[in-house]
């Protein structure tokens, strides 16, 4: 299928040229004929046909109405493929899985639109019970924050909840040249994997309200972001003490802290509410 009118920079559209590449990231997926595939930004339908050709069933997003035409066109006589124009941000990822109505979890795949990356991320975390693994190509650099370690300046809010809910791999990089028209940006494959036993988090909301408070300036300690956490809901003592118990230094900050050390902060703040002690 041919693109038709120019490439929208606002829908972040960068296209697949290489039709080899589009095997290799359908490959990673590790797709069957029992598989529920859902496509992000499906486009042009480069990957849409791989994954076609190996999937039992295909949902392919698409915001945009020119791209969904020649899609439904593309794929009108092929009862497995889904076309839906819809916003990936908006979409219930529970959809197909309830029609389907059997337990097996969705694959995701994706040349994502690279200016919705990280809300793309979390919102398949907020999905996870329904989706088995994702594979995405995403900025390299996404790629780097999502897969750092501890005390490195790519580590950060998403590298944290990323790990705690999910197992990253960065699979192989892809050169602008790959793609119409050329990104300014390297480009990274990755396999996201939602099945890793994770530590729990025994509140998640409060988790993630934890780890984006404790981030919120990066050159202050943690102790300083979290010691008005949960605006009077703690005491600041109590804060004190749990960042003590959690293992984490008075003056450390957010970015040296590991990831089941949030867990373990986040789940005595849980247990101590002013008035539980
Ligand atoms: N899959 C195609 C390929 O690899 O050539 C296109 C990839 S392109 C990087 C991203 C696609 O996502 C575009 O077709 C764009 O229109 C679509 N898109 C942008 N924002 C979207 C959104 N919020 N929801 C669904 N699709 C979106």
């Amino acid at each position: 299928m041919k693109v038709a009118g120019l490439p929208k920079k606002r829908l972040g559209q960068t296209f697949l040229k290489e039709p080899s590449l589009a095997v290799k990231i359908v490959h990673a997926a590790d797709i069957s004929g029992e598989d529920t595939v859902v496509e992000i930004g499906a486009g042009a339908g480069i990957l849409t046909r791989e994954i076609a050709k190996r999937a039992g069933r295909v949902v392919a997003l698409e915001i945009d109405p020119v791209l969904v035409d020649g899609l439904e066109r593309a794929w009108a006589g092929d009862p497995r493929v889904l076309i839906v124009r819809q916003d990936v941000l908006k979409y219930d990822f529970r959809a197909p899985f309830r029609e389907r109505g059997d337990e097996r979890r969705l694959k995701i795949v994706g040349n994502v639109p690279y200016y919705i990356t990280t809300p793309i991320f979390f919102r398949l975390l907020a999905f996870r019970e329904v989706v088995e693994t994702a594979v995405l190509m995403v900025q390299k650099e996404v790629a780097l924050r999502l897969t750092a370690q501890p005390g490195t300046k790519d580590y950060g809010i998403p590298t944290v909840i990323g790990a705690v809910f999910s197992g990253i791999k960065i699979l192989f990089t892809v050169p602008p040249s790959c793609f119409y028209p050329r990104p300014k940006v390297e480009s990274a494959v990755i396999r996201v994997d939602f099945n890793v036993p994770t530590p729990a988090a025994r509140d998640e909301a409060l988790f993630a309200a934890v780890v984006r408070k404790a981030f919120s300036r990066r050159r202050k300690t943690v102790w300083n972001n979290l010691r008005d956490f949960g605006g009077g809901v703690y005491r600041e003592e109590e804060i004190r003490k749990a960042l003590a118990e959690s293992g984490i230094d008075i003056s450390a900050r957010a970015e040296t802290v590991s990831p089941p050390r949030f867990v373990t902060l986040a789940n005595i703040l849980s247990e101590r509410m002013v008035g539980n002690d």
